[in-house]
């Protein structure tokens, strides 16, 4: 076996590989559908090495050279579909279908001209360069593209036009005088070694993407409380910290809250209706707090705000408000009234964000000794805007 020949069956090896990754990744990921696209266009491509082996070393020539072209095309527009979805760009199987059959035609009017002039090697690679370059476009006209997306789309790009660059090199070196010939010249030897390269990189980056994307649902799914749709601690604790390094120090306010009697609701009206009163609670705090705040659900019936550029005293006036928002939340049985209390501290930056917890938490509780349906500020903090109701 030469050189491109080994080639051809690394490429069908790595494909086929790729292809049985992506459909285990598809599992995982909330793009799935375009995942099996991926999947199967890396699979169905890779079905070209070996028609392109028959082609060689079986017979009927003219069948197996026009599958070769047939499987990487249909490979290449799946896998175009596939990146289409992911991007939001919906490609028409109908339409797909089409082009895939009008190219297939056009390869096999042009069997019959002489291998490696222009016109036939223009005409032989152009619908590859076309979809692929459909793909690209999908990937950088998409709205909010990341550096990875960027990658993929000048790879992309590069594949391409290196369709276009392998018209160029049939012409210039030759692509053997017969489709029998191909595997024998120096240009199979250079074409499939550079579709070696561009399977790995394309294949790799467009893992790389799933993969960050899954880590990133996963991340956000870890980090959010269900019932109340706020963040949960960690969420939290992580919004905090980003939001302190994003501000640096200064003045910034944290609030603890957590509903009065709440067991009580519980006992008295089920749990069900505790869940309504803490979903109804959640969204009183999504309404009130003001935008660049951070929202979380520490656990059970307690909650916390955390406000950057904010004075405590602005976060009391804050607690007021949700003071009063809590005792009308709207969807509770109407004998059912709720109060919640507040704790108040200052933070000024990382370093003192566990004290500044501390605080918060000591002055809740003071407001829950202090009788509930109370907002209360830290000691450290000189002036109360404690309210009675
Ligand atoms: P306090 O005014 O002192 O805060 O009293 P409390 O009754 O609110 O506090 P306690 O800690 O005694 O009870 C909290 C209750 O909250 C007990 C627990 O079953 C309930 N709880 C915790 N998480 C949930 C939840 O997700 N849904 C419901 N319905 N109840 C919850
Ligand atoms: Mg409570
Ligand atoms: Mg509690």
């Amino acid at each position: 076996m030469n050189g491109a020949a080994s080639f051809l069956v690394v490429n069908f090896v790595v494909a086929l590989s790729f292809s049985v990754v992506f459909v285990v990744v598809a599992r995982r990921s909330h793009s799935r559908t375009a995942v099996i696209w991926l999947g199967a266009g890396f699979g169905v491509a890779s079905l070209s090495a070996i028609c392109e082996l028959l082609v060689a070393y079986a017979g009927p020539t003219r069948f197996w050279a026009l599958c070769a072209f047939a499987t990487v095309l249909c490979g290449m527009v799946m896998l175009t579909i596939g990146i289409g979805q992911m991007y939001g760009r919906r490609i028409s199987l109908l339409s797909a279908s089409v082009y895939v059959l009008a190219s297939v035609m056009l390869a096999h009017m042009i069997y019959e001209l002489p291998r490696g002039t222009p016109l036939q090697a223009l005409l032989y690679q152009s619908p590859f360069a076309l979809v692929v370059l459909v793909g690209a476009m999908s990937v950088i006209l998409a709205p909010q593209r990341t550096t990875l997306d960027l990658f993929l789309g000048i790879l992309l790009t590069i594949t391409s036009a290196h369709f276009l660059g392998k018209a160029g090199l049939a012409v210039w070196v030759g692509s053997g005088a017969t489709a029998k010939d191909y595997v024998h010249t120096n240009y199979a030897l250079i074409s499939q070694s550079l579709t070696a390269v561009l399977i790995v990189t394309v294949g790799l980056t467009l893992l790389a993407k799933l993969v960050l994307e899954i880590l990133a649902v996963h991340r956000t799914e870890s980090e959010a409380d269900s019932l109340s749709g706020l963040a949960n601690r960690r969420g939290f604790d992580r919004q905090v910290n980003e939001a302190l390094q994003r501000h640096g120090r200064g003045r910034h306010a944290i609030i603890i809250t957590d509903l009065d009697h709440f067991k009580r609701i519980n006992d008295t009206y089920g749990h069900h209706v505790g869940d309504t009163v803490i979903r109804a609670f959640s969204e009183a705090l999504r309404s009130q707090a003001p935008e660049g705040s951070a929202l979380g659900r520490l656990g059970g019936e307690e909650f916390a705000v955390f406000l950057p550029e904010t004075s405590v005293h602005e976060a009391g006036r804050l607690a007021l408000k949700l003071r009063h928002a809590t005792m009308s939340l709207e969807g509770l049985p109407p004998s059912l009234r709720v109060t919640a209390s507040f704790g108040i501290a200052a933070v000024s930056s990382v370093a003192d964000l566990d004290a500044a917890y501390r605080e918060a938490d000591v002055a809740l509780y003071r407001a829950k000794g202090a009788g509930r349906n109370r907002v209360e500020l830290a000691t450290s903090v000189t002036q109360s805007v404690a309210s009675p109701c």
